[in-house]
């Protein structure tokens, strides 16, 4: 199909780029950084994320399922592609052919992909996931001593990294992140001293880049940061610029009457003679349909407020106090319009979500266009 529907989503790859850079110099250069690139890159797209992230330094990379991982080989990633969430029966020989880096943290699937390295004539590099007190996946602490021997065993294993997840990184103040650090030193001593050599060890998402350091930690794992969410709702940060902006063009225009009852429910109900603007974004593109009658976009460099129910396929606003809107003017629901900008934390506040699901909702059916000044 030629051309497309006015609702788009416009990714700013040089964005992407300062933001790595700023990471960069929070962790020093003896850190290596490994980009989180699960759920598409948070909504970003993977397959251009992955390789412009590549190119500026990123040498490791995390995707939460090995399709994923799959998906960053064709698009030309050649650094080692973490699989962070789990591997699954039927799943070991993509994972070898794609060189694909399991987390393991159960010994039935470490014994299946050993059998699969083994028969393959390969040694599978593997980073192990511990649980120090985030509780979700991972050996815990009392489990090590009777797991450790079993892994040693497996020739077509090596134990390349060790890794574990902070619960409470975006808690500065919080002393259990200190804790997990604790536990976690101790499992890097026991997992020497039973024989194993990891070159990578790492705990730090986003949050804990700037709270912690963790001087045994070699590798940080910042995900959110790199597209411009801060991971503290308040305290330190990092200069970021957004890499996502989402928008849309006023697709008809209309004036009503006080007392005029608009969308599903008739929500809204306008109170004086109102213009209205219809925009061809609805809940399906993932604009939250808990946006409804609250809602903020931007025309014409102005706040526009969602009137009434957020339609599937539909969002109308309030564009009355806006003067001069016309059909096709540009509509910002995420990013920056002129002098004003609507942020992910703006728009999560009131969803009563986070940035991170505000932008893994934008959906497969919004184009997402690169813009990229080195090309
Ligand atoms: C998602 C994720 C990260 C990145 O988290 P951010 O808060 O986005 O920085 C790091 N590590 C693991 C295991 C994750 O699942």
């Amino acid at each position: 199909m030629q051309g497309h529907r006015p609702t788009y989503v416009e990714i700013d790859l040089d964005a992407l780029r300062h933001n790595l850079r700023q990471v960069r110099r929070q962790t020093g250069e003896e850190r290596q950084i490994l980009a989180v690139v699960k759920a598409d890159a948070y909504g970003h797209g993977a397959a251009r994320v992955a390789p412009a992230l590549q190119d500026a330094g990123a040498a490791l990379f995390g995707v939460a399922i090995a399709e994923a991982g799959v998906e960053l080989r064709g698009a030309g990633v050649t650094r080692p592609v973490l699989v962070l969430g789990g591997v699954y029966p039927g799943q070991e020989g993509e994972l070898l052919r794609h060189r694909l880096t399991p987390c393991l943290f159960d010994l039935e699937t470490a014994k299946r992909i050993d059998r699969a390295a083994r028969s393959a004539g390969q040694v599978c590099p593997y980073h192990l996931k511990v649980d120090t007190g985030m509780g979700r996946i991972g050996f815990r602490p009392e489990e090590l001593p009777g797991v450790l021997p079993g892994l040693a065993g497996m020739k077509g294993l090596r134990m390349e990294g060790l890794i574990s997840h902070l619960a409470l990184a975006d808690e500065p103040q919080n002393p259990f992140t200190e804790e997990q650090a604790r536990r976690f030193r101790e499992i890097l001593a026991e997992v020497r001293a039973a024989g194993f050599a990891p070159q990578h060890a790492h705990i730090s998402n986003s949050a804990a880049l700037f709270t912690r350091e963790i001087p045994e930690c070699n590798v940080v794992r910042p995900g959110i940061v790199l597209y411009g969410g801060q991971p503290l709702a308040s305290g330190p940060g990092l200069d970021l610029q957004p890499v996502m902006s989402f928008r849309s063009r006023v697709a008809q225009l209309k004036e009503v009457p006080a007392g005029t009852g608009i969308s599903y429910g008739h929500r809204f109900v306008a109170e004086r003679p109102t213009v209205l603007a219809a925009i061809p974004v609805g809940y399906a593109d993932g604009y939250s349909r808990h946006l409804s009658g609250c809602g903020e976009v931007l025309v014409r460099g102005r706040r526009a407020t969602v009137a009434g129910t957020v339609c599937m396929d539909w969002t109308l606003v309030d564009v009355t106090d806006i003067p001069g809107v016309g059909v096709g003017d540009e509509v910002t629901l995420l990013g920056r319009d002129n002098g004003s900008r609507i942020t992910a934390e703006e728009w999560a506040g009131k969803t009563g979500t986070i940035s991170y699901e505000v932008f893994c909702q934008v959906s497969k059916r919004v184009p997402r266009i690169y813009r990229d000044g080195r090309r």
